[in-house]
């Protein structure tokens, strides 16, 4: 009986060529780490599909199997670890294909406070349609929830809201009560926004790129995982006391703001890091997620399953913003 198990590997050496192979690797050749688990699923992220293409420093050591989302069943586990073979778990975030190899592969070795058990309420697959996407927009309402913002004070705007981060939010916050308006390039997933829950969608294309310190408010509180120019103009247009929950990138990382929204408007601008998050955090957003925050719709986000060997099409087609919604990797 063999033991290999099928594996993404990216080389990015710094002075080298980006090589992504697919290749089968023996248990002996993962990281250390007190839990073993056999791979279900793992799920595509914008940070993977950067680090397959090469386009951003995501690897932080080379070669690596990518993937920083895993969920499957526990193989073994050391004792203290609290798990046992044939546990359901998941790993998102914590380095996991950025330092230490990661979900694109059959396993995984990791340290025990990575894995949270998967709760009652979710099953692998699930879990791995939200994967650090779903995660995020927990942290995200967290944060808001947390800022004291009310679904009663009005409407929340989310930016790349075709997205993986961005479809869930808009789930998520319309199955809580808040009026979602959704920003998005894509005009033909308009009507797939309104039925996650969006009561309105506005076309990014359209924007005003004014460049007053403050415009007339829109918006009660916005969830942006666009950045640049995006997220500064929510600075100048979101409503007095409004939070907004800044996620991501894809559009830019510089932000061109002044104070006067902060102190002539009480905004708050929270951050959201799902990579670093405190492990020990981790095990009560995965529950709320499974039940009072649970995301409606899982079923339409997920709109692609892919094995291993389609991992790098579609990453390039991911950062040409040619998909929408949750991409699904099935490694049973
Ligand atoms: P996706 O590719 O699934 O979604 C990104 C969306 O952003 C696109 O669907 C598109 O939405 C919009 N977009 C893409 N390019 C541009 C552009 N040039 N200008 C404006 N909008 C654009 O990625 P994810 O949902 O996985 O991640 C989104 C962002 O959030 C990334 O930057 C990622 O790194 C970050 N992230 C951060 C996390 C954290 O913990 N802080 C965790 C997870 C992700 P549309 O066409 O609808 O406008």
């Amino acid at each position: 009986m063999t033991s290999t198990f099928p594996a993404l590997l990216i080389r990015d050496e710094v002075l080298g060529s980006h090589r992504v192979s697919l290749t089968d690797m023996e248990p002996s050749e993962l990281m250390d780490g007190e839990v073993e688990v056999a791979v279900r699923y793992s799920s595509l992220n914008y940070k993977d599909a950067l680090g397959i293409t090469g386009s951003g420093r995501v690897l932080r050591r080379s070669p690596l199997v990518g993937g920083i989302d895993a969920a499957g069943e526990v193989l073994s586990a050391a004792e203290d670890s609290g798990l046992k073979a044939g546990d359901p778990v998941l790993v998102t975030g914590c380095g996991l294909g950025e330092i230490h190899h990661g979900g694109f592969a059959g396993r995984i070795r990791v340290p025990a406070d990575w894995v949270v058990p998967v709760p009652k309420g979710l099953d692998l697959r699930q879990s791995m349609i939200l994967g650090t996407a779903g995660f995020t927009a927990a942290l995200a309402l967290q944060r808001l929830r947390a800022n004291d913002q009310d679904p009663g004070m009005g409407p929340i705007l989310v930016t790349g809201a075709s997205g993986g981060v961005g479809s869930l939010a808009v789930s998520l916050l319309a199955a809580q009560g808040y009026e979602v308006v959704a920003l998005s390039g894509k005009t033909r997933q308009h009507d797939w926004l309104k039925s996650l829950g969006a009561v309105k969608v506005m076309d990014r294309r359209g924007l005003s790129q004014g460049w007053r310190p403050l415009e007339t408010a829109r918006w009660a509180g916005a969830v942006d995982t666009v950045g640049g120019e995006i997220l500064g103009w929510l600075t100048r247009t979101v409503d007095e006391w409004g939070n907004i929950v800044t996620i991501g990138l894809a559009g830019g990382a510089e932000l061109r703001t002044t104070v006067m929204p902060f102190i002539l408007r009480g905004v708050s601008l929270l951050g959201v890091s799902s990579s670093n998050y405190p492990t020990e955090r981790r095990a009560a957003v995965w529950a709320h997620l499974a039940t009072d925050w649970a995301i409606p719709h899982l079923d339409d986000i997920v709109t692609e399953e892919i094995g291993l060997e389609g991992l790098e099409s579609a990453s390039k087609r991911m950062l040409a913003g040619d998909v929408h919604g949750r991409i699904l990797v099935d490694l049973q």
